[in-house]
């Protein structure tokens, strides 16, 4: 890439003002700084100063991919539709896949992901157990008719993916493939600059990972997710099963409480002077069937659809007409006493808690000491609860922190379920025909960028790092006409950029204020700013994006430090 270039010359329509409907910050002030444009729902073009930013993503992505032998290549990305048919995902990927048909009424899809286009690819070629494993991957436009396309880049229809797949003989050659993959993962996200943790979102038979998310830190992220900073252990919340430590309410013989204007369970904790851990809530809910149900959580934690749904279908709670109906009271819910034909459940954490404080199925009364076996059974125990901060990490104990987090990627252990299902076979050692074992790794190009916004940016706009920034450098000369002034200014870029650095020089007929809002917008990690004063004294100023930290430094020093600087930041 060229790396000395005139902001006159660049193609950033900025804008004035805050974008209507755009929430994130990373769509913001991609819209802001001309970075991106909106063609039509979920379908962006990239503008200049995005696409330096996503080809410096790919470069890392490409050395890292190099790094542990995965091969660059590309397949087409319109995928014969007789393909889908035979891995069985033609109607099971269902209206996210877009369908189209060619003048011969032959029908394909464009690729959301490609596991059936390189293994066919490789199915009649790959035949011999000498020639695995095989690791292929490539960078190319995805397609997904997403339900609710949204955030800019975050969810496009059509968005960049490097989509990379793993060819193996047996398990133990795919596990290594798997980690070396993952390993590279980390340290894309590393390189990029983005903070991330990885995710278990599923657990092999053998206790090891076969599936993880790289999860971006942001509060803009979707997922919600708990995580430890001693061990290292993340999950979503909806995945997680953490430890959960309930405060029993004492022993005794079961007591009636009058606790008239209690509304919420905090407000029942105020009352008895406990924690909310110290009490039991109840929902009741009609399940998928139509059966009336009646869960019991602690009162710390929350109900997780998610989890829910496993067990109830796609169940509802209760209105105040169906409560009415069954003959529950809002807010007064517990175990003893329970109407008529309602199946009773309660989340596994509660198992132990032997005495509860609950409601007393009677307006204005709770239960004090209501104790399992004595005064109430629970039939079915199930894992129903989100994990939440302070809970105890399954790993090591200690107490998990929560956060939000973006999936920026994602590696898969396939196994031989492509394979099987489209005959990609090989012959082993002892010429025995077996299916591959395969492994896929997807990272979202276009949504990293996205994700380093998210991290990076203040209330003017982008701090990129130096790793994806779309120039290093911006130099503004703060009189483009002035004889002093210009000459400096240009010399300090020419000088950068022959050192290597790359650099945008602002040789617009602007005035200053609008120059230093556009360049904070822009968010170039280092300004040099060339105003006349300075200059006559042989300095200009260095500003620091990040931090705002500025200095003075001999203008005929500035290139040299700064691409010493620049040199140790580069991933
Ligand atoms: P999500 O749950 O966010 O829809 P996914 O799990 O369906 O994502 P994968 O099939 O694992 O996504 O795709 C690999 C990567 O591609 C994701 O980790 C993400 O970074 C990116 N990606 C997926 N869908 C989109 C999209 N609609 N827009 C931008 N990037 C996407
Ligand atoms: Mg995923």
């Amino acid at each position: 890439m060229k790396s000395f270039h005139k902001m006159s010359k660049l193609y950033a329509p900025t804008l004035k003002e805050d974008p209507a409907n755009a929430e994130l910050a990373s769509h913001r002030l991609m819209l802001r700084a001309g970075m991106i444009r909106k063609g039509a729902a979920g379908l962006y073009s990239y503008l200049p100063l995005a696409w330096r930013s996503l080809l410096k993503i790919e470069q890392i992505i490409r050395e890292e991919m190099d790094a542990i032998d995965a091969q660059e290549m590309l397949v087409p990305i319109l995928t014969d539709e007789d393909l889908w048919k035979q891995s069985g995902r033609w109607n099971a990927y269902g209206p996210e896949l877009m369908r189209m048909h060619d003048r011969h009424e032959h029908i394909y899809a464009l690729g959301p992901t490609h596991e059936e286009s390189f293994t066919d690819l490789v199915r009649n070629e790959l035949r011999s157990y000498k020639q695995l494993p095989v690791t292929l991957y490539q960078i190319q436009d995805k397609f997904r008719d997403e339900r609710r396309p949204r955030f800019g880049l975050m969810r496009g229809r059509e968005f960049i993916m490097k989509d990379g797949y793993s060819f193996s003989a047996n398990q133990a050659s795919l596990q290594e493939c798997y980690d070396q993959e993952k390993d590279a993962y980390a340290k894309i996200c590393e390189r990029i600059g983005l903070r991330a943790l990885q995710v278990v979102a599923d657990s092999g038979q053998i206790g090891g990972d076969t599936s993880v998310e790289f999860m971006a830190l942001a509060e803009a992220g979707e997922a919600e997710l708990v995580y430890c900073d001693d061990c290292g252990w993340a999950a979503d919340v909806e995945a997680a099963t953490a430890g959960v430590s309930l405060q029993s309410s004492g022993a005794g013989a079961c007591e009636r409480i009058h606790t008239p204007q209690i509304a919420t369970i905090e407000d029942l904790a105020d009352q008895l002077g406990v924690p909310t851990s110290a009490t039991v809530k109840a929902l009741a809910l009609i399940d998928q069937e139509g059966n009336n149900v009646v869960c019991f959580v602690p009162g710390s934690h929350e109900l997780n659809d998610c989890k829910a749904e496993k067990y109830f279908g796609e169940y509802h709670l209760m209105t105040e007409d169906e409560l009415k109906e069954v003959g529950l009271i809002r807010g007064f819910i517990g175990p003893v006493n329970l109407p008529q034909d309602i199946e009773v459940y309660a989340d596994c954490t509660l198992k132990d808690i032997e005495y509860w404080t609950i409601g007393a199925n009677e307006v204005d009364y709770h239960l004090l000491h209501a104790q399992q076996g004595r005064d109430f059974t629970i039939n079915t125990w199930v894992d129903v609860i989100s994990a939440k901060a302070g809970d105890a990490c399954p790993h090591c104990g200690a107490a998990l922190k929560s956060a939000r987090g973006i999936e920026v990627g994602q590696v898969f252990q396939l196994g031989t379920k492509y394979s099987e299902a489209m005959g990609a076979t090989f012959m082993d050692v002892n010429g025995r025909e077996k299916p591959l074992v395969m492994g896929c790794y997807g990272i979202g190009v276009s949504r990293a960028l996205a994700a380093v916004i998210e991290q990076y940016h203040d209330a003017n706009g982008i701090c990129w790092p130096v790793s994806v920034a779309p120039y290093e450098v911006e130099v503004i000369p703060l009189d483009v006409h002035d004889e002093v002034v210009w000459p400096v200014a240009s010399r300090i870029a020419t000088e950068l950029s022959e050192l290597g650095v790359e650099v945008l020089l602002d040789d617009r007929k602007e005035r200053p204020g609008v120059k230093f809002a556009d360049a904070d917008l822009m968010g170039m990690p280092y300004q040099v700013i060339c105003g006349k004063k300075a200059v006559v004294n042989g300095v200009v100023e260095l500003k620091h994006r990040a931090t705002g930290e500025r200095s003075e430094v001999a203008f005929a020093e500035v290139a040299q430090m700064l691409a010493q600087k620049i040199t140790e930041q580069r991933a």
